[in-house]
């Protein structure tokens, strides 16, 4: 109950209205995994993005950093998908992000590894994520970072021209409409 009391605390914090889907904009094919796991210099995905977040001068306070994650420094995002599917966390959910301009008070934002070509295994932990986060925060649009671009002739809809940046080079939009299943010409089988 304690549990229950406390998300409902959070809620009125932070509201969520809004699950943002990025890429990480690193070459489709690499895994972002740094050296072997055990030997020193080993890095995951989320140390290295936290790494590059820090170089372009995000931070976490030192306050959220106790509570949750507290090696990580930075990082942007809320969660990291990893092309082997594993879901790795990045700011807590409480924790305002930074990966979106101008949205970032309300949202959630979910990075996938790669930059336009996602493995069969990173598609379905997006769409088991984005259905849990859809169900914890009933009241949120999932969206694709380039499709918060500003709407420049204000014709309501942001077309392909108004794009800002591709992240994350599909179409949210229709995914979820055709059920989040993985999109074809998306999809990368890995060697
Ligand atoms: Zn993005």
């Amino acid at each position: 109950m304690r549990c229950l009391a406390r998300a409902r605390e959070h809620m009125r914090m932070r509201p969520i209205n809004l699950i943002v889907t990025h890429c990480s904009a690193s070459p489709n094919g690499d895994t972002l995994f740094r050296g072997k796991a055990g030997d020193v210099g080993f890095q995951t995905p989320v140390q290295i993005i936290d790494e590059w977040h820090a170089k372009r001068g995000f931070q976490r306070s030192s306050a959220a950093r106790v509570r949750y994650n507290p090696s990580l420094r930075a990082i942007g995002y809320h969660y990291v998908i990893y092309r082997n599917g594993a879901i790795s966390t990045g700011r807590d959910v409480t924790e305002i992000g930074a990966h979106v301009t101008g949205y970032n008070q309300k949202s959630l934002g979910v990075c996938l590894v790669g930059t336009d070509r996602y493995t069969p295994a990173q598609w379905a932990s997006l769409a088991d994520l984005v259905g849990a986060l859809r169900k914890r925060y009933p009241e949120s649009r999932v969206t694709g970072h380039r499709d918060l671009s500003p709407d420049q002739n204000a014709n309501g809809i942001v077309e392909k021209f108004e794009w800002l940046k591709t992240c994350p080079g599909f179409d949210v939009a229709a995914w979820i409409e055709g059920g989040m299943n993985p999109v074809a010409e998306s999809t990368e089988v890995p060697q």
